[in-house]
């Protein structure tokens, strides 16, 4: 009987050499009309399709699709399908299959909802060409804010709110895009204060970390009080800035221990009508801070040294990859030599009575030898 069977697929096997036959089971490749079609066909009563299944491999798709026994005719043995495979081919290809039609459906739900959200005086709204991403810009009053989400399922993948806080955690609890946009804009608006604190800092000092440009989501500023020495401001709740405020003063001991005490004494008289800035200014007496190189303010006195690009005794240059500049000075007012916080880190490493004690290293400064001590991961971060 299966010597018999075998038999009767041998004309078959002969007319399409690019199929492999097991049992009732053929599959492999034909080529038609100089179009290569794959196939996968059980045929229990071959030639007759009673009982048959048929499976097309479509172009541009993993799976193998079924044929719909409708769409063969009656009278029709594996033969004739064989011979009609580009008409099959070309009937599958144009009906879309049930799970695109799914997508479709959801697809039209999220664009009425896009469509809804549109309002050009609020915010610029972008769609990509696929579909898939969706992008607000350009607030109203916060033009500098963005948030884009993947769509359809409304994951955020960039946005331009402080990193200090998992904004995509509290956003992500909105299943809905016109609650999360909602959302982010009353951020927004609780973020002001927060934002406006840093405006004049960011206008009116020499920030020179982070690596200018600071950006919207940058959470803290340092920048310079005078000839080495500077300011490190950070706002730890965005939410809470002046509560959460926190100013540390960098530079040769003797001098933060002076300015520390200075600070100390004018923060219990912090105004709170004034931003940071000013109050910062009240409590240094002083009329301004350094201004960038290159600003015009440098011909004021004092002005110059504090502002001098000063590089890095260890490495010898001023920038570093990441735009870090040497901030780190000696103790020592003979040597009055200044290090990339990275490159001092580097040098009592190497040093064998360094040692760290808590989050503070110690070592030496690698000319004069006076004993240094620095807190690096407060230095170090970006
Ligand atoms: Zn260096
Ligand atoms: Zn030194």
């Amino acid at each position: 009987m299966a010597e018999s069977e075998s038999g009767e697929w041998d004309e078959f096997l002969l007319r399409y050499p690019g199929i492999i036959v097991s049992g009732c089971n053929a599959r492999g490749t034909v080529k038609l009309k100089d179009k290569w079609y794959r196939l996968k066909v059980t045929c229990p009563h071959f030639p007759k399709l009673q009982d048959a299944r048929l499976e097309l491999h479509l172009p541009q798709q993993i799976k193998f699709t079924k044929i719909k026994n409708e769409d063969l005719a009656t009278d029709w043995t594996l033969f004739d399908v064989m011979e009609n495979l580009p008409q099959l081919q070309e009937k599958y290809c144009d009906a879309p299959s049930p799970k695109a039609k799914n997508i479709e459906i959801n697809k039209c739900n999220i664009y009425s909802e896009i469509a809804a959200l549109y309002a050009p005086q609020d915010y610029q709204l972008e769609l990509n060409d696929a579909c898939t991403l969706l992008r607000f810009s350009k607030f109203a009053e916060h033009h500098q804010h963005y948030l884009q989400l993947e769509l359809p399922a409304l994951r955020i993948t960039e946005h331009s709110l402080p990193d200090c806080v998992p904004w995509e955690e509290h956003l992500q609890k909105y299943d809905n895009l016109s609650a999360m946009v909602q959302q982010f804009r009353n951020y927004l608006q609780d973020l002001q204060p927060f934002y406006e604190n840093f405006t004049d800092i960011d206008e009116l000092c020499y920030v020179v970390q982070p690596t200018p440009p600071v950006s919207t989501k940058h959470n803290w500023r340092l920048f310079v009080l005078r000839e080495r020495v500077f300011i490190k401001l950070v706002l730890s709740d965005p939410f809470a800035p002046i509560s959460s405020m926190s100013v540390q003063i960098i530079g040769p001991t003797q001098a933060v221990e002076e300015l520390r005490r200075t600070l100390s004494n004018g923060l219990s008289e912090w105004d709170a009508e004034l931003d940071i800035h000013k109050n910062l200014l009240r409590i240094f007496d002083i009329c301004y801070f350094p201004m960038p190189p290159g600003s015009g303010w440098l011909e004021a006195e004092g002005v110059v040294n504090a502002t001098e690009q000063k590089f890095c005794n260890i490495c010898y240059s001023y920038q570093l990859e990441q735009g870090e500049i040497p901030i780190v000075s000696c103790d020592n007012p003979q040597c009055t030599l200044i290090y990339h916080a990275a490159c001092l880190k580097e040098w009592f490493n190497t040093l064998t009575n360094g040692k760290d004690f808590l989050s503070v290293s110690f070592g030496t400064c690698p000319f004069c030898k006076t004993k240094l001590s620095t807190s690096f991961a407060e230095l170090l971060v970006n």
